[in-house]
């Protein structure tokens, strides 16, 4: 009866991983539970197009669809001492970065580029929360101050886009320390004159909350966000009262005062090329004659313009587009006027 466990069995298996693929090109809406395929989910920048749910996006995806044809290099970021407490809960931290890089593909947490946006020269870090809750430790404050850095050198503005569980616990009090670190850094682009700029996406809470998070200039959110220091759930238990509805929420915190503006995915690359140029002092842009971004690229398709451009050039070498005459003598003009 051989035959039978050394035929069926791989089989039944092949089978059943053929049916595996075609299920991963299908995601469910967390909020309206609508299948959406991932072509359709990619081009909506990962917002559900029943419901206008926002799901989460990576900082690569994002900044495709943000810059100028979709293209940016990426600016590099010191490396940070690994596992500096050589710490261990229930996994090692060595052995959960190595699975947080593997799913990924990124070394860390926060991604900083330099792009245009409108025309405008522009420095961006993204903070990426499939990247171990994009939990803020000695890393990501390298991120911050490498970004503030450029953003400073280049005289150009720095945006950032939060996500974050907070501080990282596997560095213990290293982490904490990145809180007047990071504060430090937007320091350094206020003392510049240049603005900062923070878009808070779902969710952004804990110490990153608490430092650039809510340092910035002007405070963009994506609608829904979960922003907060403690959750719900933790000021519930303390206070033993039953929180309104929304607690916390971007609409709630717009309502209270606490950030500018609710800004749908979609809208947010119009909404800061607007509040860049009104900022820096330069004309309004014309909407329609610059590129527009890249459509988001499929896992399958080719690497996108600003993948390839990334590993060829550095901080201090031109932007891939050579400056046309009439945008350097714009730059020129701004940065007598900044
Ligand atoms: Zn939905």
């Amino acid at each position: 009866m051989n035959w039978i466990s050394d035929y069926v069995p791989p089989k039944i298996k092949s089978f059943f991983q053929r049916r595996d693929t075609p299920e991963n090109l299908w995601t469910k809406c967390d909020s309206c539970g609508q299948m959406i395929f991932h072509r359709e989910l990619a081009e909506n920048q990962n917002v559900c197009p029943g419901c206008n749910f926002h799901m989460p996006i990576t900082p690569r995806a994002r900044f495709k669809t943000l810059f100028d044809g979709g293209i940016f290099t990426e600016i590099e970021v010191p490396e940070a001492k690994a596992d500096p407490l050589s710490f261990r809960d229930e996994k090692r931290y060595s052995d959960r970065m190595k699975d947080a890089r593997r799913k990924t593909g990124e070394p860390e947490a926060m991604l900083v580029v330099r792009g245009d946006i409108f025309g405008l020269d522009t420095i961006c870090a993204g903070q990426d929360f499939s990247f171990m809750a994009g939990s803020m430790g000695i890393a990501v404050g390298n991120a911050m101050l490498a970004a503030a850095e450029a953003a400073v050198k280049q005289k150009a503005p720095l945006v950032v886009f939060t996500a974050a569980g907070g501080a990282r616990m596997q560095e213990g009090i290293l982490s904490l320390m990145q809180m007047p670190r990071t504060t430090i850094a937007v320091e350094m682009v206020r003392e510049a004159r240049l603005p900062f700029v923070v878009v808070l996406t779902h969710p952004t809470t804990g110490g990153v909350t608490a430092s650039y998070a809510m340092l910035g200039d002007v405070h963009l959110a994506e609608p829904d966000a979960l922003i907060c220091f403690a959750g719900p759930r933790v000021i519930e238990q303390t206070i033993r009262e039953t929180l309104p509805d929304g607690f916390q929420r971007s609409e709630y915190l717009l309502d209270h005062g606490m950030i500018d503006r609710v800004v749908e995915r979609g809208q947010i690359r119009e909404e800061l090329g607007r509040i860049l140029r009104l900022l820096t002092g330069k004309p309004p842009m014309v909407i329609g004659d610059l590129p527009a971004p890249a459509a988001a690229p499929a896992e399958t398709d080719k690497p996108a313009a600003g993948e390839l451009a990334s590993d060829e050039l550095a901080l201090n070498e031109p932007t891939p587009n050579e400056p046309t005459p009439e945008k350097s003598a714009a730059k020129k003009k701004t940065d007598g006027a900044v």
